[in-house]
């Protein structure tokens, strides 16, 4: 099924790319995007399988054919559901694996605006656009993040508009 653009348009609060995430309470098959989004594809090929040429520059021997999980994620009312997060397997308690996964999520906060990643999280921590003034937090929900990174694009990058 093709993606359909169900995600609600916020405002980038702080200048930067984050938008609204799905408002509380949402039911969830009014999020339910059909697919992946075009904006999250384009991550993955760009990204995740190929070499993107912004720095920091991915690592040698960052591995090829890594699982990755976009639509449907649970079910919920949540980014997953509407096509614009991507969960890439990578541990963050195998040493070059965690190496891997902290580029990816480095890369994503440097390069933010290229895609509108409005948020990224691995391991034992979580960058969020507009949180913290854009700073670097801990993550505190235990190993929840320890086998993938997960980011998730705005509304806009989704859609590439
Ligand atoms: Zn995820």
């Amino acid at each position: 099924m093709a993606w359909r653009d169900v995600c609600v348009r916020g405002r980038p609060a702080g200048g930067r790319v984050r938008q609204d995430d799905v408002p509380r309470g949402s039911r969830a098959r009014d999020h339910d995007a059909g697919g992946p989004s075009p904006g999250i594809e384009r991550f993955i090929r760009e990204v995740v399988v190929g070499t993107p040429a912004l720095a920091p520059f991915k690592p040698r021997g960052f591995p090829a054919g890594l699982r990755v999980q976009t639509y449907p994620g649970r079910g919920h009312a949540d980014v997953h559901f509407e096509g614009r997060a991507a969960d890439v397997f990578l541990s963050f308690t195998d040493s070059k694996q965690r190496e891997c996964g902290n580029w990816l999520f480095d890369w994503c906060v440097a390069n933010c605006r290229a895609y509108k990643i409005q948020g990224v999280i691995f391991g034992d921590r979580q960058w969020f656009s507009e949180m913290a003034g854009g700073r670097i937090l801990p993550r505190r929900d235990g190993q929840a993040h320890y086998d993938h990174v997960h980011i998730e694009l705005n509304g806009d990058g989704a859609a590439r508009r």
